[in-house]
């Protein structure tokens, strides 16, 4: 890292997230598990409620942000000063890779740039005032994996897996990835645990089921909860409306929401016990002092 680079570092992302309250990973070890789909619609989920949202996609390989959210073909807003302004669909504000790179050709990631890169980019966002920055993680434990969670406070990771044992076996190399470097697991989500017939309700576990949860209880996470394979999720991803914005009612949408609401408490528990350690530290110094 040069000089410059690390000053950036330092300096400039925690000044522009100042105004966001919670930072929240949505991660997993592979790609294709729903990952992109998941922080989505929690995102929406969360929204719902009446918080300030915001997606940042940071999936160098293949961003799908702007897709699902029907913003394929838009380019980022930047000032004199080279600041992006996120753009804002179905009340979520939204930043991607993909609107600064938005042709068809790929960006090539080449290891040692992938730090400065995404630093730059990542330094260069006003979010304004937020409740909830979902970031949108490229799959994996990698270089980009490190760089973000190391460069932004985050504060907590989710974790997606389907029941396979193939996504299983990396769902648990990225949980523990986060609690490697410190990063509260807020829980693990188990995508395309099975599904329903819509014409006779009989439940059919196309890729097993439970491993998730199994996972969770052996690496002592929270459980979040299963979320069914169901072909709407894809269809209203492909059309730019995720499912929680086109239909808020229906199953898999409630199971957004539950997950979202579980997630918030957590995270203001978590805050409260930070400020109730941080209380009864000031007591202690108060009192050794007088
Ligand atoms: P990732 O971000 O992990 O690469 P995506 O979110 O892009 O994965 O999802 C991959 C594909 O799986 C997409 O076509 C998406 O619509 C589909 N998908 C995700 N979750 C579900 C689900 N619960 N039921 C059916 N299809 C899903």
């Amino acid at each position: 890292m040069t000089s410059k680079c690390k000053e950036k570092f330092i300096t400039n992302p925690p000044d522009l997230l100042s105004g966001v309250r919670y930072i929240v990973a949505v991660a997993s070890g592979k790609g294709g598990v729903g990952k992109s789909t998941v922080a989505s619609n929690l995102a929406l989920g969360v929204s719902k409620f009446g918080s300030k949202v915001a997606i940042l996609d940071c999936d160098i390989y293949g961003p799908s942000i702007p897709l699902m959210f029907g913003l394929l073909n838009s380019s980022v807003k930047m000032n004199a000063e080279q600041k992006m302004f996120p753009l804002e669909s179905h009340g979520v504000k939204l930043m991607s890779l993909g609107f600064v790179s938005n042709d068809q050709t790929p960006i090539i990631w080449r290891g040692p740039m992938v730090h400065q890169i995404l630093i730059q980019f990542l330094s260069s966002i006003v979010w304004g005032d937020l409740d909830y920055l979902f970031l949108d993680l490229p799959p994996g434990t990698g270089d980009a994996q490190l760089t973000i969670t190391q460069s932004i406070r985050l504060s907590g990771a989710v974790i997606v897996t389907t029941p396979q044992e193939v996504s299983l076996i990396d769902a648990r190399k990225a949980l523990k990835m986060f609690q490697k470097v410190n990063v509260p697991v807020l829980g693990l989500i188990e995508n395309m645990s099975y599904f329903i017939c819509p014409d006779c309700a009989k439940t059919s576990e196309i890729f097993k089921r439970g491993g998730g949860r199994r996972i969770s209880e052996e690496l002592q996470v929270p459980f979040l909860g299963e979320i069914p394979i169901d072909s709407e999720v894809v269809k209203s991803g492909d059309e730019g409306t995720p499912i929680v914005a086109k239909q808020p009612d229906s199953v898999v949408s409630k199971r957004y929401s539950e997950i979202g609401i579980a997630i918030g408490i957590q995270l203001k528990v978590m805050e409260r016990n930070r400020h109730r350690d941080k209380n009864d530290l000031v007591q202690i110094e108060m009192k050794k002092n007088k």
